[in-house]
C-alpha cells in the first residue's frame, strides 16, 4: 500500500488539506529527522519525553537504558503516540492572528514491542547510528552482548500514521495586505557547523566525509 489509511484517530481535523498519508512522504520526513517526542500515560499522568529514533522499513525504533521508565512502560504494551517535527520556517504575517510556521510533522499511534533477539537488536542499533550519521556504522565498534543486554530496544509498527505539512507565505486577511508591515517567511534549516575533534583523538585520523558533508536533507 502506498498510503497509510487515515483512521478515526489519525484524521487531521483542523485544515485537513494539510494532512498527508502518503507512505513515501511520511518516510521522507522520518528520515530527515532523528528526534521524536514520545507520549504515554502512567497512572493518569501524561508524559511527553524527547528521544532519538530510527526508521527501518515500516518500523520506528526507540531505545535506551533498561532502567528508563519510558522504555519499561512502553514495553508493557501501553498506548503510545510518537511525533516528529521538522520546522522549515517562521511565517510572519501582517496580523498577529495569522502568524504561523512552515513545518512537516508526523504522528504515529500504536503500541510498541520489545526487540529481544540479539541480531534484531543489533540491526536496530545499526539503524540508530545510520539515522544520525549515515556511513558511521561501518567504522565503529559494534555493541557487545553485555551492551546489548543493557539496552532496551522497542519497535513501533508504522500502521496508524499521519503527516501534516504547511508550506508557503502568510495567509493574511485581504484588508491587511495594504499595511506597511514586512511580511513573508524566514526559512529555517538545521545546518551543521565545523566539527570539533575529540581532544583524545590520536593524530592522523581525518574527519570522515559523512561528517564534513553532513546534511539532514
Ligand atoms: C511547528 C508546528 C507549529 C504548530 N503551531 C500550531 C499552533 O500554534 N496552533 C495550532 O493550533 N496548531 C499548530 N500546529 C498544528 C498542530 O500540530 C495540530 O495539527 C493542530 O493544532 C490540531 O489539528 P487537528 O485538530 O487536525 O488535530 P487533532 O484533532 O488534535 O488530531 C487528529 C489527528 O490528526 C493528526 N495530526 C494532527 N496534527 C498533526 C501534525 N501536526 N502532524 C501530523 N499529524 C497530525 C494526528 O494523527 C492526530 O491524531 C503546529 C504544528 C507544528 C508542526
Amino acid at each position: 500500500m502506498d498510503s497509510f489509511q487515515p483512521t478515526e484517530r489519525t484524521q487531521v481535523k483542523r485544515l485537513p488539506k494539510r494532512g498527508v498519508y502518503d507512505r513515501a512522504a511520511i518516510h521522507k520526513i522520518l528520515d530527515e529527522g532523528f528526534l521524536c517526542h514520545v507520549g504515554f500515560v502512567v497512572d493518569g499522568q501524561p508524559y511527553v519525553i524527547p528521544t532519538g529514533y530510527a526508521r527501518a522499513g515500516d518500523t520506528l525504533y526507540i531505545h535506551g537504558s533498561a532502567a528508563s521508565r519510558m522504555l519499561r512502560t512502553l514495553s508493557q504494551g501501553v498506548a503510545v503516540a510518537v511525533t516528529v517535527t521538522l520546522v522549515d520556517g517562521l511565517v510572519l504575517a501582517r496580523s498577529a492572528f495569522h502568524h504561523s510556521m512552515n513545518y512537516r510533522s508526523v504522528v504515529v499511534l500504536g503500541t510498541a514491542t520489545a526487540v529481544e533477539d540479539s541480531a534484531a537488536k543489533t540491526e536496530a542499533l545499526r539503524a540508530f547510528t545510520e539515522q544520525v550519521a549515515p556511513g558511521r556504522w561501518a567504522e565503529i565498534r559494534w555493541p557487545t552482548e553485555q551492551e546489548l543486554k543493557a539496552t532496551t530496544v522497542l519497535a513501533l509498527a508504522l500502521t496508524e500514521a499521519s503527516a501534516k505539512v504547511r508550506t508557503g507565505p502568510p495567509i493574511d486577511d485581504e484588508e491587511d495586505y495594504a499595511l506597511p508591515v514586512w511580511a513573508g517567511v524566514l526559512p529555517l534549516d538545521l545546518t551543521p557547523r565545523a566539527p570539533i575533534a575529540d581532544p583524545r583523538l590520536p593524530a592522523g585520523i581525518s574527519v570522515p566525509g559523512y561528517v564534513t558533508n553532513y546534511s539532514r536533507r
